[in-house]
């Protein structure tokens, strides 16, 4: 059994507002148990309003459609779901009383047009809306020789949408979803790896159909593993995760650097806390971005000391002046090395991280280079170069992560 969340409006084909309703009823159809397999968006047209459900009920055995319920000529939610089952619209009079009432509440008089909000299709269902004027509608669509697909439209509001699906469509979906089931995710956060060379690692967990299943996504290098239980119970659904869990660590190990919202720099922040070792940093080429990281996370253990921001060949040579090499000569990658026991012995920390995004010298390609790092430890300087190709956007965030994933590794390796 799986649904398609269809969204209705211009405003939204139009990119003028963004589609958030169907990523609203996506997450609560998920926790249901049930899939969504398709979302579609369609513009205030008839036609194509027609085509979008036809396809729809054809493919679907659960939809849920949001807009198009209004009162004025652009709101063809109505008319599109009964021209697709060949069925008139009928006037429910229970519905227009509500509408009427609710108009003799704000004092207004109902204008002709709001009756349309109490027509539905033949053999509908309407769906109460407590705190506005369209009902929703709850109709289940024929299809030949196959259980019926069955079909809820809300209104575009997203606060009457919500409201509608936690009183009446929620529910009744989860009546159709057989016994209460409870759905639990746990997020296992790794990076050094690429995704595919990570996934050859998990022998058979990746696997479809899996119970518990498990996911894997990539943002600007950061592999997420999510594994996701559905059980009777909260308990029973983590129980069941704790063997797939366990497989997962053995086989990655130092490859996971935390859970759920960690980032590479709670990780260092916390192991250098165990240790009651302090950091300091100097980076050239990434605008501050790993200071800015490491503070944001260490508030009040002050483990990171602070560090140095670069911004070209010349602030460099200066703040390296007086140290054991001069580097006047500008790009000079072995000033690396320097850069980091430089920012170890001036912060007082026990290890001195440095990056360094240095430019490619080939004209032509502008968008490749090299990234340097180094770490000053207490009893030497380990440094470590990798070429970098790629947008100049994601540049900055690679080289931060890498650079901590670097100092992360060489901690774990000492203790
Ligand atoms: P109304 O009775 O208010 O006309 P409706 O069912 O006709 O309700 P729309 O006119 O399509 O709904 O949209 C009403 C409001 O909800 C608009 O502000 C619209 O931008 C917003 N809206 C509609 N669909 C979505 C969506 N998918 N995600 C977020 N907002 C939406
Ligand atoms: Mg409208």
């Amino acid at each position: 059994m799986h649904a398609e969340v269809i969204s209705i409006g211009d405003e939204l084909t139009s990119g003028q507002r963004l589609d958030t309703n169907t990523q609203w009823l996506s997450e609560r159809l998920g926790e249901l148990g049930i899939h969504t397999l398709y979302h579609s968006t369609v513009g205030d047209d008839l036609a194509a309003n027609v085509r979008v459900f036809r396809e729809a009920i054809d493919r679907s055995d659960i939809i849920v459609c949001t807009g198009g319920l209004g009162p004025t000529a652009d709101d063809l939610t109505r008319q599109a779901i009964a021209e697709t089952i060949e069925v008139d619209l009928v006037l429910d009079d229970s519905a227009l009383a509500h509408i009427r009432a609710l108009f003799a509440r704000r004092k207004r008089e109902m204008p002709e047009r709001n009756t349309i909000q109490a027509m539905f299709p033949a053999g509908s269902l309407a769906i109460p809306n407590p705190h506005g004027t369209a009902p929703g509608i709850d109709l289940t669509c024929d299809r030949d020789g196959r259980t019926g697909s069955r079909l809820f439209a809300l209104p575009g509001v997203p606060a009457e949408m919500r409201e509608m699906w936690e009183q009446t469509v929620g529910p009744a979906l989860q009546k159709m979803a057989g016994s209460a089931r409870v759905i639990r995710h746990q997020r296992i956060k790794c990076f050094g790896v690429g995704e595919s060379d990570l996934e050859q690692m998990l022998p058979d967990v990746i696997a479809r159909g899996r119970q518990p299943s498990v996911g894997i996504t990539v943002h600007k290098a950061t592999i997420t593993l999510r594994i996701t239980a559905k059980a009777e119970s909260e308990v029973a659904c983590f129980e069941s995760m704790e063997p797939t869990i366990a497989t997962i660590r053995d086989c990655l190990g130092s490859l996971i650097f935390g859970e759920h919202d960690d980032e590479l720099q709670h990780a260092v922040i916390d192991l250098l806390k165990s240790r009651s070792e302090r950091l300091a940093t100097i980076e050239w080429g990434s605008g501050g971005l790993l200071a800015e990281w490491l503070s944001d996370v260490d508030h009040e253990s002050h483990v990171y000391r602070g560090g140095i921001v670069v911004r070209d060949a010349e602030a460099l040579a200066a703040t390296l002046r007086g140290t054991a090499h001069n580097h006047d000569g500008a790009g000079d990658v072995s000033a690396i090395h320097d850069m980091a026991g430089h920012v170890r012995n001036r912060f007082a920390a026990d290890y001195g991280l440095a990056l360094g995004a240095f430019p490619s010298s080939d004209t032509v390609d502008r968008e490749a280079g090299e990234l340097h790092f180094a770490l000053a430890t207490p009893a030497n300087v380990l440094t470590k170069t990798v070429p970098f190709t790629g947008h100049p956007d994601i540049l900055k965030e690679r080289a931060v992560k890498q650079a901590l994933n670097f100092l992360r590794i060489t901690l774990l390796q000492q203790t």
